[in-house]
């Protein structure tokens, strides 16, 4: 039910096709029916049915991501712990995987492109870097980001400029979608009309209809896309008390904070990291409300309004 978009309404079919096997269980020379796997068509490729839906899109949406979030920063099989599991990058833009040395002594980020490529010869050059060394950058960095008053104002302030900028370059493109849409569903009419005035023949008005619409849905599709890009956009700046507020508490909270603790406000503030032997630059939006719980980090990424930051330490 959680993988299954039939619950969302939404049935595929022509989704598989049936192949003849690549490494067969049985060997035998002669079958009746050779095509006895499956495999799964390009997306583009699947059909969609119309069912009655039992749950809503909202909520199949998330439960995908926190089984997504899951699969990425589970504890099982970890035999080492790495503050910043899932969230290091390598300047190449691969991911960096946990590597220890010498039974544990010393941990690792290390770009996983020699995994990636093999059994061909890896690509990027970019040594492993100390993983202790960036664990603690990366959480003084940020616990230093979160209790400075004056450093959020200031990125607040970037932030609501450039989502300024964004939100009326998306406005526009909205109207433009808008007027397009207008334009075919008047063609629409058109043909109906001509169809009413024994211009065209029914099988025409359908074929002419049936192109019309899936532009019309298209538009659709897309005004939705981007109004819902628009309203994130809109979110309200946060005031100068709450930053106030919201720094003191981290100030409060963060100074003697467990690895764990330390692991889940990362996890939830941090998009990325990336780093090399020289610099490491991380990436992430850090959502501002009053009375946020930020020990426990009840707090999550796209909520309410976040702000943009690079942090750049030696
Ligand atoms: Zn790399």
């Amino acid at each position: 039910m959680l993988r299954n978009e039939t619950y969302i309404g939404k049935a595929r079919y022509n989704s598989t096709k049936s192949i003849v096997p690549v490494h067969p269980i049985k060997k035998e020379k002669y079958k009746r029916i050779k095509k006895t796997s499956r495999m799964i068509r390009p997306k583009e490729e699947w059909l969609y049915a119309p069912v009655p839906a039992i749950i809503s899109e909202e909520l199949y949406n998330s439960a995908r991501a926190k089984l997504e979030n899951n699969l990425k920063f589970s504890a099982r099989r970890k035999k080492y712990e790495y503050l910043l599991t899932g969230l290091v990058k390598c300047t190449c833009g691969r991911n960096c995987a946990g590597e220890a040395a010498q039974g544990g002594k010393h941990l690792y980020y290390r770009c996983a492109d020699r995994i990636y490529s093999y059994p061909l010869k890896p690509t990027c050059k970019q040594p492993p870097i100390n993983a202790r060394v960036v664990d603690t950058l990366v959480w003084q960095g940020v616990s230093k980001f979160m209790s400075d008053d004056s450093l959020l104002k200031e990125q607040a302030a970037l932030w609501c400029e450039r989502n300024t900028d964004r939100s009326n370059y998306d406005s526009h493109i909205i109207n433009n979608i808008r007027g397009d849409l207008d334009k075919a569903k008047n063609e629409e009419e058109r043909y109906v009309k001509a169809y009413g005035a024994g211009m065209l023949s029914l099988e025409q008005l359908q074929q002419h209809v049936q192109g019309v619409k899936a532009k019309i849905s298209s538009f659709e599709a897309q005004l939705g896309d981007k109004g819902s890009q628009l309203k994130d956009l809109q979110a309200t700046a946060p005031e100068e008390s709450e930053i106030d507020n919201f720094a003191l508490l981290a100030k409060q909270t963060l100074l003697d904070l467990s690895f764990e603790s330390k692991k889940a406000i990362l996890q939830n503030v941090v998009d990325k990291v990336v780093a090399t032997q020289k610099e490491v630059l991380i990436y992430g939006y850090l959502p501002i409300e009053e009375n946020i719980d930020v020990a426990l980090c009840s707090i999550h990424r796209n909520h309410r309004p976040p702000k943009c930051r690079q942090i750049h330490t030696l």
